[in-house]
């Protein structure tokens, strides 16, 4: 039976988080649907890591629906969502920076411990290595003494490795040279290409609404503004709110 495209892959239903008493995400609404890439953007504090936290499971919902694949996932632990092809790359990385770049990429495989997975995880290595040339020229590098954007390309290679069909990437780009964020774009767009969605929590609003098809805006827990990438990206709001236009409005 061919997909049915109609049906997102991921909905957030009215998606409460919290800390405690502190509210951080207040009821919101996203949808992604198969070989999109979608943005999240909006300021520091908006909630947007504690959204992506919570989608991967790594932090309870407070209340409301998270639908991933037609299946109510809210009580799911992290590592099952793994193994439904739900992976993040968190923001800060969190790579081993003890083990070599090698044992972190493969890592990333620990969820395919059948044996019928061995040969496909090899094959999965090399399609790394041609996506991340870096990567594999560092193998056998202890992983901290990496730069911080082949840090950031081995925490995407690690979590490629997982076979994501649902990739969940927390600022790849920050604090990073110019050209490394060059590069991570291009790495994002490879990946949706290879028929991964992906979404994408950015601060450089301005390349994020570039590259993809769609993007939410989230501003104090809820998402203020949605649309394609092209129509926000022209918004006036979202201009001097998010791209540094004083003088948009
Ligand atoms: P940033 O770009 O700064 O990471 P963000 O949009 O990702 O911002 P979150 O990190 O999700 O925002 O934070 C949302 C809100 O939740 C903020 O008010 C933040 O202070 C609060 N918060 C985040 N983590 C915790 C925590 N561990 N304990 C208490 N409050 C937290």
């Amino acid at each position: 039976m061919p997909p049915d495209v109609s049906t997102p892959m991921l909905e957030l239903k009215n998606l409460h988080v919290a800390y405690g008493q502190i509210q951080a995400v207040k009821g919101i609404d996203i949808a992604l649907h198969t070989g999109e890439l979608v943005s999240l953007i909006g300021a520091n504090g908006a909630g947007k890591t504690t959204t992506l936290n919570a989608i991967a499971g790594t932090l309870p919902i407070a209340s409301g629906d998270l639908i991933y694949d037609g299946a109510r996932i809210n009580n799911l632990p992290a590592h099952l969502r793994v193994h439904r092809g739900l992976a993040l790359v968190p923001e800060g990385r969190g790579i081993f920076t003890r083990l070599t770049v090698e044992e972190n990429l493969r890592m990333g495989a620990y969820v395919r411990h059948h044996r019928s997975e061995r040969a496909q995880i090899e094959i999965d290595m090399q399609r790394v290595f041609e996506m991340l040339p870096r990567v594999k020229e560092r193998l056998k590098q202890v992983a901290g003494t990496l730069s911080g954007g082949e840090q950031q390309m081995l925490a995407i290679g690690r979590a490629l490795l997982s076979r994501p069909r649902l990739l969940l990437l927390d600022e790849p780009s920050m604090g990073l040279a110019p050209l490394f964020v060059e590069k991570i774009f291009e790495v994002v767009q490879s990946i949706v290409r290879e028929g991964v969605t992906v979404l994408l929590v950015e601060q450089n609003a301005n390349l994020a609404l570039k590259f993809s098809q769609r993007a939410y805006v989230m501003d104090g827990g809820c998402i203020t503004l949605s649309g394609t990438g092209e129509a926000l990206l022209h918004d006036p709001k979202v201009r001097s709110a998010y791209l540094g236009e004083v003088n948009a409005e």
